[in-house]
């Protein structure tokens, strides 16, 4: 027989975990445990030496069990298997997703670095950015979606500060509005910048589409980051976050990790091996309805534009860097409701199987209002540039039948009373 590679849904039920060092127990328990009993005095002694970087490690030895804010099995075998979606060198799952994204920007920027990121970004990286990067003296520069090579290059070298980027973080699709940006372009962009012993480095958040169908690690990020909170969890039922890259830059995320000691914890992480199990086929179930879900809403006559990645026109920017980056159009639908924040909330107060609640990417459907809700703390300037208006409604789409959630929907929408005006003008 020829070799072969498994695919990563066949690996999440066994990738990484040895029954023989758990009693033969056919799933990986819950290693509820503070801290590892070293068999010598001797063999303590070597695993902090390599914990510590005090020697190289040799070629076949691992690092042995110390203490769970530096290593445990639930996290271990967790993170081994989350860097198979994304063919990474090494993972660290955190408590939030806040935690992986604060964390790899206190590691990776020094007060004076130039940081250049993508709007709109979600909020709490946001208020991350401008509430305390900008106190420690990190420069930074918000980018658009829509803007080109040749603007972001002038937008660097205006700064002053173009020797001193250090990095670039985007957020590709971005919430709520599913604009993409193209992540190869702004690793050239990086390239450019930088020199043989200074590395403008690119990380992705990668959360709003997931680690199925979109791999920034292929298009030339050097991080992908993850709120584990919504797809990956898929259950709404924990917080956790993820990073990603080579071997290399998760060295220094890791050490950070140990000593903010912000590492998710043995259940948390061991619920995650309960969720990777199916994470492909609740997410195959999720864009079916989704794309079901987008494709009614675009012919409502109460709805005056959608936002899904499976309903862009072919032959726009947006619909290219799409076919060249992702592989499906993911399950978060947003759209304008003809009228205003009046008919937004009639439309959310009538929802019956949907409920009305922040957060994305769990098997439940969700609904939300992001002006006043998630987007509360966006600049309204900003969220005029973004599309966040008092129309817009976003949505999360479950594994639920999507026969059940077009009913709903057209209840919902039903109980919404158009002025008779707006209504013509649509038509
Ligand atoms: C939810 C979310 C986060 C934050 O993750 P938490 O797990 O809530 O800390 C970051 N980025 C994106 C895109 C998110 O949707």
């Amino acid at each position: 027989m020829k070799k072969h590679d498994f695919n990563p849904e066949s690996l999440m039920m066994t990738h990484g975990y040895k029954p023989e060092l758990s009693e033969g127990a056919i799933k990986c328990p819950i290693f509820q445990t503070s801290t590892f009993v070293f068999k010598t005095a001797e063999e303590g002694k070597a695993f902090f030496e390599l914990a510590y970087g005090l020697r190289e490690k040799s070629p076949k030895e691992e690092l042995g069990l110390i203490y769970s804010r530096i290593n445990n099995p639930n996290l271990e075998i967790l993170e081994n298997r989350l860097c198979l979606w994304d063919k990474a060198d090494d993972c660290a799952v955190f408590e939030s997703g806040m935690s992986a994204i604060s964390t790899v920007l206190l590691e990776f920027l020094n007060p004076g670095d130039l940081l250049v990121y993508s709007n709109p970004l979600y909020g709490g990286t946001d208020h991350f950015i401008h509430h305390f990067l900008d106190k420690i003296g990190v420069h930074t520069i918000g980018v658009m979606p829509n803007q080109s090579t040749d603007e972001v290059i002038k937008m660097i070298e205006d700064s002053g500060k173009s020797d001193r980027l250090a990095m670039i973080y985007l957020e590709t699709p971005a919430n709520p509005t599913n604009d993409i940006v193209d992540i190869e372009k702004y690793s050239q962009i990086a390239k450019k910048f930088s020199t043989n012993d200074r590395k403008a480095l690119v990380a992705v958040d990668n959360t709003y589409m997931g680690p199925l169908w979109q791999h920034p690690l292929q298009c030339g990020a050097d991080l992908v980051l993850y709120s584990a909170t919504k797809y990956i969890g898929g259950h709404s039922d924990l917080i956790a976050g993820a990073v990603l890259g080579n071997a290399e830059l998760m060295l220094r995320v890791k050490t950070l990790r140990t000593f903010l000691g912000n590492m998710v914890s043995p259940h948390t992480a061991w619920l995650m091996l309960r969720s990777l199990e199916t994470l492909k086929v609740r997410m195959d179930q999720q864009t079916k309805n989704a794309q079901i879900i987008a494709d009614y809403l675009n012919n409502h006559p109460k709805i005056e534009n959608v936002y899904y990645l499976g309903l862009l026109e072919e032959e726009t920017e947006g619909y290219k860097t799409f076919r060249k980056q992702c592989s499906a159009p993911g399950a978060m639908v947003s759209f304008d409701i003809i009228g205003g924040e009046e008919e937004a909330f009639i439309f959310l107060n009538n929802l019956k199987l949907m409920k009305l609640a922040v957060s994305l990417g769990g098997t439940e459907s969700l609904a939300e209002h992001p002006k006043t809700m998630t987007h509360a703390g966006v600049d309204e300037e900003q969220r005029q540039q973004m599309n966040i208006t008092d129309q817009l409604v976003r949505l999360s789409i479950g594994v639920e039948h999507s026969g059940d959630l077009i009913w709903d929907l057209e209840q919902a929408l039903e109980k919404v009373k158009l002025n008779p005006k707006l209504e013509l003008e649509k038509l």
